[in-house]
């Protein structure tokens, strides 16, 4: 789903854990390759700044550089984060961040406690037994435990220190998994600190709708469980609880010992594959959002949702919830609709949330269809996101999970109840048919009017005017719908307004009378929308 950390030290757990889930990548646009280079060419010209700035950084004989991650911003600044060694020994509190300038060139740091790394002797006193055994003893609640002690310097509080990290590793007291990392001293035996032992991992997912996937998990001491740490959802099993009844403390953890999850079957006896596409597909909702338009969760305040699959008993739906902050899946009609939790259901719900969190569209007559609209846009561009070679990028809503689809972009009304055209008639439609102006205004100015074959599936759009309407491509149609609904939007927002704010978002964008500018309009105007 997202790099995961290229260190695979289990004992680092502890010191990366906490970064890890506070730092963002930030994945610079353009070809990978020129990524590489730039990537690459800032990490040399930052190694070449601390050794430069020896004095500065605290960086003397001994010491290595092990680079962690890189940030380069638009503007070319760059940000390239270190952890230090010490003989070979990891630093505790030792990272430092460089900050340069696009040409590489120095302009300032962010630096951990430690400032030198030097201790007297890397021979500890207290044996690596006696280290074990006093961490198992500063652990009481871990059962069953096992652990592992690693010789560190433990400079966290700027005074550099040999001292053994031990990882306790075992079970609490319903079973779960459950661990401990104690730090002592390993010249006086002294405890230093503890804190439970949780990091990033990196699972493998058989899913039920896009293959065999990554999964960012939690690894806890005796096992793994379904916390995003990247993006900070957590998926539940909701045990067949209605939605109506659930909060975000329902339900039952999943948790592995082995990290792999699922059996990649639809209504699988594996409870566990349903969160697998659940767990992947909120992550790939929460990245369309962060990478496309720097949206940062849902509430754009960082956080993640809980999610529940297994939510009630042949729930044959999806639904998102404002006041729990919870995506709720269900298991599908049990004969032709498998679980609800495919990737452009997983994207249309939690839009849902955006919505609420931005326009806040009423979820009734037109405003209501332009919300139940901007869902299965957005579900449909995080498809497209995705970009999966098993659920590839259409124009069809839930093609996976409600199968052969249940709504389409290019002739809504092919469903036998959705508007391909405005009518003062429409906003008296469910919202789930009224959006049809809205979804068939997407298509339009997406990919134009009439036959075309894309990723082998082929639609026809017909226009409501007879126009012939040339399409710019869903990135950019997306791109304005956004600014549109963030910007320009209100809750009373109609398919006339609808048409103004997306045209004042194309022109911020674009610029007035711009190709793109007037690919929106022939679009609207394509759907009786003038
Ligand atoms: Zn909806």
């Amino acid at each position: 789903m997202s790099p995961t950390s290229s260190s695979r030290r289990p004992l680092a757990v502890g010191a990366i854990a906490v970064v890890a889930a506070l730092v963002s990548v930030v994945v610079p646009t353009g070809t990978a390759s020129a990524a590489t280079g730039t990537r690459e060419a800032a990490i040399a010209q930052a190694r070449a700044n601390v050794t430069r700035n020896a004095g500065v950084f605290g960086f003397g004989a001994g010491q290595d550089l092990v680079v962690k991650d890189v940030v380069l911003d638009a503007d070319g600044t760059q940000h390239v984060r270190f952890d230090r060694t010490y003989q070979g020994l990891p630093v505790v509190g030792g990272d430092l961040v460089v900050h340069q300038d696009a040409r590489g060139r120095l302009k300032d740091s962010s630096r951990a406690a430690a400032h030198d790394a030097a201790v007297t002797s890397t021979v500890p006193k207290v044996p690596a037994q006696a280290g074990a055994a006093n961490a198992i003893a500063a652990a009481p609640g871990v059962q069953d435990a096992t652990s592992t002690p690693e010789l560190v310097v433990w400079a966290a509080d700027g005074t550099p220190r040999l001292a053994w990290r031990t990882t306790v590793e075992g079970s609490g007291e319903h079973g779960q998994p459950a661990g401990k990392v104690v730090v002592t001293d390993a010249t006086t035996g002294e405890q230093i600190e503890t804190y439970d032992a949780e990091h990033q991992a990196a699972g493998t997912g058989h899913s039920e709708y896009t293959g065999d996937i990554t999964i960012d998990t939690t690894a806890q001491s005796g096992g793994y469980t379904l916390k995003d740490p990247v993006r900070g959802h957590v998926t539940k099993d909701a045990n067949n609880v209605a939605a109506s009844a659930l909060k975000a403390t329902s339900g039952t953890p999943f948790t592995s010992t082995t990290n792999v999850w699922g059996d990649g079957k639809k209504f699988s006896t594996d409870r566990s594959t349903a969160a697998v596409d659940a767990h992947a597909n909120t992550a790939w909702t929460f990245d369309y959002y962060k990478n496309t338009f720097g949206r940062n969760g849902i509430k754009n305040d960082g956080k993640g949702a809980t999610v529940f699959v297994h939510v009630g008993t042949n729930w044959d739906n999806a639904q998102w919830s404002d006041s729990c902050f919870c995506m709720m899946t269900g298991d599908g009609d049990g004969s032709t609709d498998p679980e609800q939790v495919d990737l452009d259901t997983m994207g249309h719900e939690m839009t849902h949330g955006v919505t609420s969190a931005t326009a806040n569209l009423r979820y009734s007559g037109e405003s209501g269809g332009l919300n139940e609209s901007t869902s299965d846009i957005f579900g449909t561009m995080v498809e497209w996101y995705a970009n999966n070679p098993v659920d590839t990028g259409d124009y069809l809503f839930s093609d996976q999970s409600t199968p052969p689809w249940l709504r389409r972009f290019d002739k809504p009304s092919l469903d036998g109840r959705s508007a391909d055209c405005w009518s003062s008639s429409v906003g008296k439609l469910d919202v789930h048919n009224s959006s049809g102006v809205g979804n068939h205004w997407f298509y339009l100015a997406s990919e134009g009017s009439g036959s075309k074959t894309i990723n082998g599936f082929t639609y026809n759009s017909p226009t409501c005017n007879n126009s012939t309407v040339t399409g710019i491509g869903n990135q950019k149609i997306a791109k304005i719908w956004y600014r549109a609904l963030t910007v320009y939007m209100t809750s009373t927002t109609n398919y006339k307004g609808a048409r103004t704010a997306s045209l004042s978002a194309a022109k911020d964008l674009y610029g007035l009378n711009s190709t793109e500018y007037k690919a929106v309009a022939a679009a609207w105007s394509g759907v009786n929308v003038n």
